[in-house]
């Protein structure tokens, strides 16, 4: 099939929500996709920070084709042993009691926010839910509305109700709105969708206690910053806290579809028997996929990535060297680089496909870094020199 006829299929067929890059992807081999025509690209997007082994990983690859072979879909009415082998390393690796699987970030983002309602339910009655300004949940109708973005909730308004907002990162509006009404607030400890913005430490930590004292839910949304991604195998570690819920999803099953609600024993248990469920969700081939990713993940990947990441972080320091280079943020494998308006962040990102490196773009005129877990230092040096190289043309 011809370059053409692939764009054309998707320009007359798709429903017109994606703004794709021009590049048709056709496989990929340790950190590297390649096009349709050959050409090689070192992968810093990853598939959006989900692709955690790269491609072809030997280990996963040979147990998703076992999988296959065996069986990949029962009903949620039947128990599989990979289902409970998956649920109890997933336990206990996170130190949560209770799960619940499903499909994607939002799905999982949804759960949360039903089995949060449930709860209040048991515990007095209604409540509401607190999300930050400049957040990214998801694109279902309860994840868009805690999405801090309005543009987006007008175009789908009515939204459900019994949600409200509060400034990123800003303490004292968060004091303001934790009122007696909320029941749970939900961030992301870094809002990748943003554009990497990390929340500070001290934000973190004191949200937190305020809601341990007020018997607030603490949600943490690890969609992104999950599975290894900024040092831990979750981001909330890096801060002390220990979130009521948080989810999962990207990552957690190296590209096979999946997401995943944890919780504890206390908040996990307000579901009861028809509450909440899902067809696909938990099925055979996704935890085999998710087993396997979580077992390399703590068999030295999350450490070996923790020691990458800081290195990453060391070398692109450096970048603030540009004037035009007005931020360089993240954590881990999770990093930004923010450019002033007269750099568009699009250029930059061709320029850096025309090199063999493909980044992304993410909030405010930022280039998000977030490859494979399984990065080496040369390809890092490899993309940190094709960045130098860009700026330099950039400032010629
Ligand atoms: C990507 C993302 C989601 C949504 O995940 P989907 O799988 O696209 O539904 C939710 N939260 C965060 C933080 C994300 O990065």
């Amino acid at each position: 099939m011809d370059i053409t006829k692939i764009k054309n299929a998707e320009a007359t067929h798709y429903m017109p929500v994606f703004a794709r890059d021009s590049l048709v992807l056709e496989r990929g081999e340790g950190n590297c996709v390649y096009d349709i025509d050959g050409n090689k690209y070192v992968d810093f997007v990853a598939g959006i920070a989900t692709n955690v082994l790269g491609y072809n990983h030997p280990q996963y690859t040979e147990a998703v084709c076992n999988q296959v072979k065996k069986l990949m879909h029962v009903s949620n009415h039947y128990y599989t042993a990979i289902q409970s082998q998956y649920i109890t390393r997933l336990c206990q690796a996170s130190g949560f009691a209770r799960v619940f699987l499903c499909n994607s970030g939002a799905e999982a983002n949804e759960c949360a926010i039903k089995l949060a309602r449930r709860y209040f339910k048991n515990h007095g009655g209604d409540k509401t839910v607190l999300y930050a300004e400049g957040s990214f949940h998801g694109r279902t109708l309860a994840t868009l509305t805690v999405t801090g973005n309005t543009a987006q909730h007008e175009r789908y308004s009515p939204l459900p109700q019994g949600f409200d907002s509060f400034k990123y990162d800003d303490l004292d509006d968060f004091k303001r709105k934790l009122t007696n009404n909320v029941g749970a607030v939900i961030l992301e400890t870094i809002q990748g969708e943003r554009g990497v913005r990390p929340f500070s430490k001290d934000f973190l930590v004191n949200a937190y206690e305020l809601c341990k004292a007020k018997g607030v839910l603490f949600i943490v949304d690890e969609v992104q910053t999950g599975m290894g991604r900024t040092g831990k195998l979750f981001s909330f570690e890096h801060f002390g806290i220990k979130p009521d819920i948080i989810t999962m999803a990207k990552a957690i099953a190296g590209g096979i579809p999946m997401g995943a609600c944890l919780a504890t024993e206390e908040v996990g248990t307000a579901f009861s028997r028809g509450d909440h469920g899902s067809t696909f969700g938990g099925n055979a081939l996704a935890c085999a996929a998710a087993d396997k990713v979580l077992e390399i993940l703590q068999d030295g990947l999350i450490d070996q990535s923790a020691k990458l990441g800081e290195y990453f972080g060391e070398k692109l320091a450096h970048l603030s060297k540009y004037d035009f280079v007005t931020d360089v943020r993240g954590l881990g494998l999770m990093r930004g680089i923010e450019l002033a308006d007269k750099v568009p962040a699009s250029t930059f990102e061709s320029k850096l496909r025309d090199k063999g490196y493909l980044v992304n773009v993410a909030g405010n005129n930022t280039l998000r870094l977030i490859p494979p877990l399984t990065i080496t230092k040369q390809e890092i040096d490899g993309l940190i020199k094709a960045l130098d190289d860009v700026c330099d043309e950039i400032r010629a």
